[in-house]
């Protein structure tokens, strides 16, 4: 099984599909370099589509792609082009796709210093720059506040910034909902969402950082548009 979740709107210039892939592959940097090749290859045969990676630095730079070649850092990824297909990836972080009615597509990963410094919003935003309208988001798995437990300074740090992330352990310790965080800086924009998953520590089919340490993989979320 390659795909957790996998959804099809469509727009007025074709199809938009939207997946999450779950642990059956790696996409992370630190794989293997034939895992994560296999992963890719899989990846380009079911969507039609060339893979697109970001190198994820935890910040809010949102780059658009205009074809398939590159590997830029950035946290935000946004397209009007066909035959690419964007990839977010994560392990615990919140992983969001974005499609607009209007064809355009875009991806985004968001960490702790993503829902900080408002990656999703300024994936929107650029999408909205490109003259996307009727966009809707997918919310993909990752941690749930009731697993990720950070020290009390870090968790009011985070929630000065975004306060629907506070948050606590289901054993009663400070915790952030990061997804929590996503959900309403995506409110804030006005776009509907679609939950796709739930949490990558409790859900063993999915990678996780905080079960698996620094050796866990990492499952990405693809968006693609079809003519
Ligand atoms: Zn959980």
């Amino acid at each position: 099984m390659t795909f957790s979740f996998i959804d099809t709107v469509p727009v007025t210039t074709g199809t938009v599909s939207v997946a999450f892939t779950d642990a059956s592959l790696d996409l992370g940097d630190l794989a293997p370099e034939d895992v994560r090749a296999a992963g890719l290859a899989e990846i380009a045969s079911v969507t039609g589509a060339t893979p697109y990676l970001m190198h994820q630095v935890h910040g809010a730079t949102v780059r658009e792609v205009t074809d398939a070649e590159g590997f830029p850092d950035a946290d935000g990824l946004v397209t009007r082009a066909t035959g690419v297909a964007l990839l977010t990836r994560a392990a615990d972080c919140v992983p969001v796709l974005l499609a607009a009615e209007t064809g355009e597509i875009g991806a985004a990963h968001a960490g702790r210093e993503g829902v900080r410094r408002g990656v999703v919003t300024a994936t929107v935003e650029r999408l909205q720059a490109l003259g996307a309208r009727g966009l809707r988001a997918w919310v993909g798995p990752h941690i749930c506040g009731g697993c990720y437990e950070v020290p009390e300074e870090l968790r009011e740090d985070i929630a000065a910034a975004v306060p629907a992330t506070r948050a606590t352990t289901t054993w009663g310790t400070p915790s952030l909902d990061l997804g929590a965080g996503v959900l309403a800086q995506l409110a804030g924009s006005g776009i509907p969402v679609v939950e796709a998953g739930g949490c990558t520590r409790e859900d063993l089919t999915l990678h996780s950082y905080r079960r698996d340490g620094a050796a866990a993989g990492r499952l990405a979320g693809v968006v693609w548009r079809t003519p």
